[in-house]
């Protein structure tokens, strides 16, 4: 089975998950990644699947586009914050690569009896599991949940238990935007790192600081989602050419400045998480 993780784990850099609204931000994604050599995740947040068209219809769009545009790097799609067991094996029926199963809000053993679940379906298909333990802040797609710092001992417990590939311990960071400055908990993080052996994922990463992120990836991050800093660079483009020009109505007109404002962010967060090059590194490694 391919993690794409792998390689980062091991080298402490980041494959950065970058979540798709539209076939604008997948164009994007595929294309900047390409452009920087380096590996990358596409993400669907399993509350917007449906209006993006549908598991089935985003794997091929996925398969298609990632054909057309001649990608070469390391690209996967992944199904963000699978609600339940069912939608998870449901991604991984219509051809997903990855899926991530939240239990989070759920007690420890339920959450560790449908991780394993998930697991042993994902495994037998070859594909990879995530899993989150405590609670990433915020709103993320019209979901709202309290900050709570993921306790120890169970993050322990769903790793032993489950054989995931990776896990999100949430240890402080927020969906959306911050209030305040972001607070990571790095004692926790260091701790969980000598007691567990797999990859962490950042869930929220738009808005920490880079002297943090380096801290977080040193402690073995190997995947960091990106999302609010993509949208607001996104919305921040379309306000502005509209605002401009209050006669144009013309879509592409109006979608095109919010391209590049997407392929400068995306750039910007490779580099940040240190996976620029990476998947040319691997290539000449081998
Ligand atoms: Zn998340």
């Amino acid at each position: 089975m391919y993690n794409i993780l792998d390689d980062a784990f091991e080298k402490r850099y980041a494959v950065p998950q970058f979540n798709m609204n539209g076939l604008i931000w997948l164009e994007s994604i595929l294309k900047t990644a390409e452009k920087c050599k380096a590996p990358v995740i596409v993400g669907t947040t399993d509350k917007i699947v449906d209006k993006l068209g549908g598991f089935e219809l985003l794997v091929s769009v996925f398969k298609i586009m990632k054909k057309d545009l001649g990608i070469t790097v390391p690209a996967v799609l992944h199904l963000d914050h699978g609600q339940t067991v069912e939608r998870c094996k449901e991604a991984i029926d219509a051809g997903y690569d990855s899926v991530m199963y939240d239990g989070s809000k759920l007690p420890i053993e339920e959450n560790v009896k449908n991780t394993r679940e998930v697991v042993e379906y994902a495994h037998h298909h070859g594909v990879t599991v995530e899993a989150e333990v405590g609670s990433v802040g915020g709103t993320e797609d019209g979901i709202y949940s309290d900050l709570a710092y993921a306790d120890q001992n169970e993050c322990i417990q769903l790793v032993k238990e489950t054989g995931v590939d990776s896990l999100a311990p949430a240890l402080g960071s927020v969906h959306g935007k911050y209030k305040g400055e972001p607070n990571l908990g790095f004692d926790e993080m260091a701790s969980l790192r000598e007691a567990t052996d797999v990859p962490f994922v950042l869930h929220g990463a738009s808005g920490i600081s880079d002297a943090d992120l380096q801290k977080a990836i040193s402690y073995g991050h190997a995947k960091i989602n990106y999302n609010t800093e993509l949208n607001i660079a996104w919305s921040d483009a379309v306000r502005k050419v509209l605002t401009e020009n209050q006669e144009l109505y013309a879509p592409m007109e109006i979608f095109e400045p919010s391209k590049k404002a997407l392929d400068e962010v995306i750039e910007t967060v490779i580099k940040r998480t240190n996976a620029y090059q990476k998947s040319a590194e691997q290539v000449t490694s081998k």
